[in-house]
C-alpha cells in the first residue's frame, strides 16, 4: 500500500485565495497545492476590472461599507464588511509587494475604476487584465517559494475525515486523482484549505472558465460542513453574445467609464429600471436585459461605447477592444452585443472571520467560501479583496491547528470499478443539468420551475451516483458528480426562500419579507454524494 504523503498544509486551488495562502503559510509550514490542471487555469485569471479598496482622497472606509451593505440587500455581515473594507489598503500594498503591477496616472496615484454600484472611485486594476496580473505574480512567487509542492493536473476527489474512523468529523486532508496516470493520491494535513473557486459551470451560459464546477462546495457538503445562501448567484449582466466567443465577459468596467446599454433598435431602456441607469446593481441591470430580451424576442441587447474618445477606450481596455475587434466589432464604433451569464457565487461553505469552516481542520477561502461579506448580491470588485483578506487572515489561523490523524489511514479503493466505455453518459448528463439550470434556476425563478428542476436533478443524481460507483474516477466523472450536487443544493436553497431579495427573484413572492435570514444547508441523509 503507497504510504500517504504528509504535508502541514494541503490547498486545493490555485487561484487569488490558494496561492496567496500558500505562500504566506509556507512561511511556518509544509504547503502542498493540488490544482485541477495548469496553476492558472482559474476564475482569477480572467478578471478584467480590478481589486476595490479605499485609496482615494475623496473616498472612505464607510462608504465602500455601505455600498457594500446596499448592494447585498441586508444580508451582508457588517462586522466582515467592515473587516474586509479596512484590511484593502493593506491587502493592495501586499499586492504590489508580491510584484502586481497597478495602473497610475501621471503623478504617480493609482488610476482608480469605477464600477456598478459604487459611488466612488475606489476599484485599483492593471488595463483590463487585473487577475492576469495578479496570477502572474503570485505564480512566479510560488515557484520561488522552497516550502511550497505544486502537483498541477491533480484533482481533490473526497475529503478525509475522521468520522470514518469512528472520531468526529475533522478534516485531515483529501483523496487526489493524478489525472495523468489515474492514480488515487492519499494527501494529509494539518490543515486542508478549499480555494477551489466558484460553480458557474452549473448553468448553460458562464463568465467562468471550465475548471468552476463547485468542487469544494460538494466535497465540504459530502462531509458535513455547513454550506449557506446558495440561492445567491450573480449573473453578470454583459458577456459578449457571439458564437464564436466563448466565455468572454465585458467588464462592469466599461458601464463605469459611460458605456450605455441599448435594445437592438438603439434604444436606451436603464432608466425605466432604476435612477442609477447603466451604473445600477448587477442584479437589477441583468433583470433589465432579461425582461427586455423576453419583450422583443431579441437574442442580445447592446453596450455602445462609440461616443466616448475612441483613442480612450483603446487605452483603458486593450483586451477587450482587442478581442472584440478579431470577431470584427470595432468597439469605438459599433456597439457590443451581449447577454447576462451566471458569474459568481455569493454564498459557499460556511466560514468565520478566519476562513474556518463547521469541520475542525477544513478552512474555505475566496469564491468557495460564504463568509457573509456578500449578502444577497456582491458588489463588483469585492471579491478578488474577499480572496486576499481571508487567505491571508486564514494563514494566521492555522498555526494553531492540531493535527488529526487516525493511525492507519485507508488508500483509496478502486474497488470492482471498471473504465468507463459510455463516456457519452458524462457530457449528456452534464448539458441537460446545465440547461435545465438556465432555464429553471436562472434570472427569474418560480415554485414550478424549481420544482421542474428539483424533479430532473433527482433523477440525474440516481443515474450518476450508479456510474461512479461502476467506472473508475476520471476528472470528467468527479466533475459532473459535483455539479449535479451543487444544483441539488442551489435548487434546494431557492426552494426554501420564500421572497425576492438581492439576486434570488421569483415570480411566486416578488417581495421582501421584513427580516432578512441567511438560507443553510447541511448533509442530513446519510454519506450519499
Ligand atoms: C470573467 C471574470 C471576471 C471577473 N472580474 C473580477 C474583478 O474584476 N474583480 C473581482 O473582485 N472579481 C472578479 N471576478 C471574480 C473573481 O475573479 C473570483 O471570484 C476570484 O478570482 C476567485 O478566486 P479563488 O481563488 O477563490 O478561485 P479561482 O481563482 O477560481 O481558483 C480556483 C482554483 O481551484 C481549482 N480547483 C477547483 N476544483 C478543484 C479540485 N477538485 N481539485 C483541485 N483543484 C480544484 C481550480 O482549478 C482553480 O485553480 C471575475 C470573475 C470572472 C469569471
Amino acid at each position: 500500500m503507497p504510504e500517504p504523503l504528509e504535508t502541514d498544509y494541503l490547498v486545493i486551488g490555485s487561484g487569488i485565495a490558494g496561492l496567496n495562502f500558500a505562500l504566506l503559510a509556507a512561511e511556518h509550514g509544509r504547503v502542498v497545492v493540488a490544482t485541477k490542471k495548469k496553476l492558472a487555469d482559474t476564475n482569477t485569471n480572467w478578471a478584467q476590472g480590478g481589486v476595490a479598496a479605499v485609496l482615494a482622497p475623496d473616498d472612505s472606509f464607510e462608504r465602500h461599507v455601505e455600498d457594500t451593505l446596499s448592494a447585498g440587500d441586508g444580508l451582508c455581515d457588517r462586522r466582515i464588511v467592515e473587516m474586509c473594507v479596512e484590511d484593502g489598503p493593506r491587502e493592495v500594498e501586499r499586492l504590489i509587494q508580491l510584484g502586481v503591477r497597478l495602473a497610475r496616472d501621471a503623478s504617480g496615484h493609482f488610476d482608480l475604476g469605477m464600477e456598478g454600484a459604487h459611488t466612488r472611485h475606489r476599484v485599483v486594476h492593471y488595463e483590463d487584465v487585473t487577475g492576469r496580473e495578479i496570477q502572474r505574480a503570485l505564480i512566479a512567487a510560488v515557484h520561488e517559494h522552497p516550502n511550497i509542492t505544486v502537483l498541477e493536473s491533480h484533482i481533490a476527489v473526497d475529503l478525509l475525515s475522521m468520522a470514518k474512523y469512528g472520531g468526529d468529523p475533522a478534516c485531515f486532508g483529501a483523496y487526489v486523482l493524478d489525472a495523468a496516470s489515474g492514480e488515487v493520491k492519499t494527501i494529509c494535513a494539518r490543515a486542508t484549505l478549499l480555494a477551489t473557486g466558484g460553480t458557474g459551470k452549473v448553468w448553460l451560459y458562464t463568465s467562468n472558465p471550465d475548471v468552476a464546477t463547485g468542487d469544494g462546495v460538494a466535497m465540504a457538503y459530502r462531509i458535513g460542513a455547513a454550506c449557506g445562501d446558495l440561492e445567491f448567484m450573480q449573473f453578470h449582466p454583459t458577456v459578449l453574445y457571439h458564437p464564436m466567443a466563448g466565455s468572454f465577459l465585458i467588464s462592469e468596467a466599461l458601464r463605469g467609464e459611460g458605456g450605455v446599454l441599448k435594445t437592438a433598435r438603439g434604444n436606451t431602456f436603464m432608466e425605466n429600471y432604476h435612477p442609477m441607469k447603466s451604473l445600477a446593481s448587477r442584479d437589477v441591470v441583468a433583470r433589465a436585459i432579461d425582461n427586455e430580451l423576453k419583450k422583443s424576442g431579441d437574442d442580445c441587447v447592446y453596450l455602445d461605447m462609440s461616443h466616448l474618445d475612441a483613442a480612450f477606450v483603446r487605452g483603458r481596455f486593450p483586451n477587450i477592444y482587442e478581442r472584440c475587434l478579431s470577431l470584427g466589432i470595432d468597439i469605438t464604433k459599433q456597439p457590443i452585443p451581449v447577454v447576462p451569464a451566471a458569474h459568481f457565487m455569493c454564498g459557499g461553505i460556511k466560514t468565520d472571520d478566519r476562513g474556518a469552516t463547521t469541520i475542525s481542520g477544513l478552512y474555505a477561502i475566496g469564491e468557495c467560501a460564504f463568509t457573509g461579506l456578500h449578502g444577497a448580491n456582491r458588489l463588483a470588485s469585492n471579491s478578488l479583496l474577499e480572496g486576499m483578506v481571508f487567505s491571508t487572515r486564514a494563514a494566521q489561523a492555522v498555526r494553531d491547528v492540531p493535527r488529526h490523524r487516525p493511525a492507519q489511514v485507508a488508500a483509496w479503493s478502486y474497488g470492482s470499478a471498471t473504465d468507463s466505455n459510455d463516456a457519452i453518459v458524462v457530457s449528456l448528463n452534464w448539458d441537460e443539468i446545465r440547461r435545465f439550470m438556465w432555464s429553471y434556476v436562472g434570472i427569474v425563478r418560480s415554485d414550478k420551475r424549481l420544482e421542474r428542476a428539483r424533479r430532473r436533478i433527482e433523477i440525474l443524481r440516481d443515474e450518476i451516483r450508479e456510474y461512479y460507483i461502476d467506472f473508475k474516477v476520471t476528472p470528467d466523472l468527479l466533475e459532473l458528480r459535483n455539479l449535479a450536487l451543487v444544483a441539488h443544493l442551489i435548487i434546494e436553497s431557492a426552494r426554501r426562500r420564500k421572497e425576492s431579495r438581492g439576486l434570488h427573484f421569483t415570480l411566486d413572492y416578488p417581495d421582501k419579507l421584513p427580516e432578512a435570514r441567511h438560507s443553510e444547508i447541511q448533509l442530513t441523509d446519510g454519506p450519499r454524494g
